[in-house]
């Protein structure tokens, strides 16, 4: 059955709220590198290259805001699974580190944990350093996440993958960084 934009819209809400309640630490993690996921560095955008994929229905949050552009791709023209029809929406921040953190994107919400589906099915969420072009000092450093933390963005990230696209692109990730043999960190 076809979910309504509506429903999507509220269920995505449900997420951004549980997640609000937690943060990754209790300080702000920012000061420890210069807030290097989000900031601009000498008037330069240091992660130009970076952009925050959305999950389905996120693209409804941003229907009005100056802090965001919204664009979306044909997931033919990304490596993404042949599954996955649908089109893909991004997110450019227009002003970082300055944001508007209420609708702030999942995938921004929940770093530095990152969603893997084991060889035998099993759903984790792992601290994988070679997913990212700069270094994260929570991972280098093996800080300890805020339980709460962990605990809240596995149940959205659960929540999130009984969308079947969801869980056929978290199963390419996982079994393309298998294949890569770096290694990672399972958290839960
Ligand atoms: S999550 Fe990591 S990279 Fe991002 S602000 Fe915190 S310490 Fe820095
Ligand atoms: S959504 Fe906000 S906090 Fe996240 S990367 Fe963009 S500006 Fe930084």
């Amino acid at each position: 059955m076809q979910i309504s934009a509506e429903e999507m819209k509220k269920s995505i809400k449900k997420m951004y709220e549980m997640l609000d309640e937690v943060t990754p630490v209790d300080f702000d993690c920012g000061t420890l590198c210069g807030e290097v996921c989000c900031v601009y560095d000498e008037g330069e955008y240091r992660n130009k290259d970076l952009v925050l994929y959305l999950l389905p229905g996120e693209e409804l949050m941003y229907e009005d805001s100056d802090y965001f552009e919204v664009y979306y791709i044909d997931p033919k023209d990304l490596d993404y699974p042949r599954s996955w029809k649908d089109d893909v929406f991004i997110v450019e921040c227009n002003d970082p580190p300055h944001c508007d953190r209420s609708i702030r994107p999942i995938q921004c919400r929940t770093f530095p944990l990152v969603p893997h589906i084991s060889k035998d099915g099993q759903f984790h969420l792992i601290l994988d350093e070679n997913e990212f072009p700069y270094e994260c000092p929570i991972i280098r450093d093996n800080i300890k996440l805020n339980e709460d933390f962990v605990q809240v963005t596995y149940k959205v990230w659960k929540m999130l993958i009984t969308n079947p696209n969801v869980y056929s692109l978290i199963l390419f990730d996982s079994r393309r960084r298998d294949n890569k043999r770096k290694g990672y960190e399972i958290v839960i």
